[in-house]
């Protein structure tokens, strides 16, 4: 029976193939607690010849790598180098054979990075374990790799090494999909390099993905696995996949610079993240910044709130990893279609309109709102961080917020000076707000806009996003969301007052030339899209078609008028394979 697993995209495209389950054998693990040698010179040759072999294959894997890669490589040279010379020293003064001495040193640098404190030291560990698992097969003399039939094959695995992933990628394989793994490790960054699509799994996986020669289809644009397929499902992706492949590769050329449209309008195309994974990436992926932070992901899975330490933390982790960029940050908007543990199911009638967001949030005051607004005061020095407010209704809202961000950081810092409170931002998501957005604006501070167009269009058309029957009815490219995208706009630039757009809508292709003649020129997009965003901002001129799409959004009827008018304009069937 066909089966779906959600995941985090840690290289995007499609591929279709067999699932070939793959173990790696911890070569650590099997040296033994003791084993001392006589004899250290000849145990020291024993090593040195190790050490030649792995180097060998470190050059070897450098000689086949893209340029790009090569560096990355390059270090783990330098890494085997000092991991041999430790152990040689061991060897020598301790007599304990090489293969326990290669273990020891393992461990000594393991405890080492993981007591660093950085994210970024702390993941290479993996890369560690996978050299010295690697000198130690060498020692023990097994035989290297595996004899599976990679060629054209989706490889599942708990978690795979660099060497492994590409020996892996030379034997044919065309997706990768783990149990752990962060996007930022040198596997995931191989796999974007080497256009291998990958997904780290965040849905549990069942035996079914363990099976080999399972029919698979690896979705790393939309983050999902498909096992067993029906027929409906592979055409469709037989379709697409060919296509997306060669797209892909024009996008990801394009996500790296800065966009301008021809007529020389800057777009600023950030993301939308939710975990540290995905910020440690957003560079790779050319991000402009974070347009989103989505905050209640740390608040799933948990049996208690975060504290705000822990808060605290995430947020400076992020501050450090954006390099200045800006990120947005959300105040955390639990609830409806975003459930968490410690509150459990929430007994409204109609979930989607009730206590969610910031509602939830005045009524967990003390135990969410309170830590997380500390939290984000104390970080917000640390980088360039915004605050965001989810789901606001009414002016009040706004005004009992700010009050309570204002009261909040006048404890922390002793001051009341009104000029140093930083500008919050709000989320436009309710047709209310939407509606009320010029009083909104002139009544309360508030500094920059950003619209939220999964909740608006669920709102405006009253259709649940997450009921798949009412699909037909949810359509972001509906007249009535455009009119209230353009009316927020509208007021938001004729008070000065900046505006972006961070639903999904600002990733779909025929959105761009609508949003960027709104006058919305700040768009926040899943990582996946910041290449095709930027490519399509790239061959727009907005002087030539903005007069032509206000009047489209004041005429058309339905959602299909759109459609029709804007595939002219784009001209390029390719560019909405990914929509
Ligand atoms: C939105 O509603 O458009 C939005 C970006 O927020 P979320 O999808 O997290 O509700
Ligand atoms: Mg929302």
């Amino acid at each position: 029976m066909e089966k779906t697993y959600r995941g985090i995209v840690a290289s995007p495209g499609i591929h279709i193939g067999r699932i070939v389950s793959f173990r790696k054998i911890d070569y650590i693990s099997l040296v033994p607690d003791s084993c001392r040698v006589q004899d250290t010179a000849k145990e020291i040759d024993r090593l040195n010849e190790a050490f030649s072999k792995v180097m060998e294959d470190i050059s070897r894997l450098i000689d086949s790598a893209p340029e790009s890669d090569k560096l990355l490589i390059e270090s783990e040279k330098l890494m085997l180098e000092s991991m041999i010379s430790e152990a040689r020293h061991l060897i020598e003064s301790h007599g304990v054979c090489a293969e326990q001495a290669v273990k020891r040193i393992y461990e000594k640098y393991r405890e080492e990075f993981s007591r660093s404190g950085s994210d970024l030291i702390e993941a290479r560990i993996v890369d560690l374990k996978d050299l010295a698992s690697r000198i130690i097969e060498k020692l023990m003399k097994h035989a290297a790799g595996e004899e599976e039939i990679y060629r054209d094959s989706i490889v599942f695995a708990d978690e795979v090494a660099p060497h492994d992933f590409l020996d892996m990628v030379r034997r044919g394989v065309k997706g990768l999909v783990t149990r752990r793994g962060g996007v930022t490790s040198h596997v995931a960054i191989l796999a974007r390099s080497y256009g291998i699509p990958y997904i780290i799994l965040s849905d549990e996986p069942t035996a079914d993905l363990d099976k080999r020669s399972k029919e698979a289809i690896i979705d790393a644009v939309n983050g999902v696995v498909i096992t067993d397929p029906g027929g409906n499902t592979l055409d469709k992706y037989r379709k697409i996949a060919m296509e997306t492949a060669r797209m892909l590769e024009m996008f990801k050329e394009s996500s790296r610079v800065e966009a301008y449209t021809i007529d020389n309008v800057r777009v600023v195309v950030q993301c939308n993240m939710g975990s540290l994974d995905e910020v440690r990436v957003m560079h790779e992926y050319g991000c402009d910044g974070i347009g989103l932070f989505r905050m209640e992901f740390m608040y799933v899975d948990r049996e208690r709130p975060p504290s705000e330490d822990e808060i605290y933390s995430l947020l400076t982790k992020i501050a450090e990893l954006s390099q200045g960029k800006e990120v947005v940050i959300r105040a955390p908007d639990i609830g409806a279609d975003k459930p968490v543990k410690f509150i459990g199911p929430i007994k409204d009638p109609n979930p989607q309109l009730g206590v969610r967001g910031i509602r939830l949030l005045y009524r967990y005051r003390e135990e969410l709102l309170e830590p997380f607004l500390k939290a984000f005061i104390r970080a917000s020095r640390r980088g360039n961080l915004r605050l965001m407010i989810p789901m606001v209704s009414t002016l009040d809202e706004v005004l009992d917020f700010l009050d309570l961000y204002r009261s909040m950081l006048a404890a922390y810092t002793g001051s009341r000076d009104e000029s140093r409170v930083p500008e919050i931002g709000i989320m436009v998501e309710t047709p209310s707000s939407a509606v009320m957005i010029d009083a909104l604006l002139d009544n309360a501070p508030i500094g920059f806009v950003s619209i939220g167009t999964n909740d608006l269009t669920q709102y405006m058309l009253a259709a649940d996003r997450t009921n798949p029957e009412l699909q037909y009815l949810y359509n972001d490219l509906d007249p009535s969301v455009l009119r209230v995208v353009r009316n927020v706009s509208r007021a938001s630039r004729s008070r000065g007052v900046e505006v972006k757009i961070c639903g999904e809508l600002a990733g779909r292709s025929r959105a761009i030339p609508i949003l960027l003649s709104l006058g919305i020129t700040e768009l926040s997009v899943s990582p996946a899209y910041v290449g095709k965003v930027k490519y399509i901002v790239r061959r727009l001129k907005i002087g030539e078609i903005r007069d032509r799409i206000e009047s489209l959004v004041t005429n058309a009827s339905s959602y299909r008028d759109i459609e029709k008018a804007i595939d002219e304009v784009i001209g390029s069937k390719e560019l909405l394979l990914l929509d």
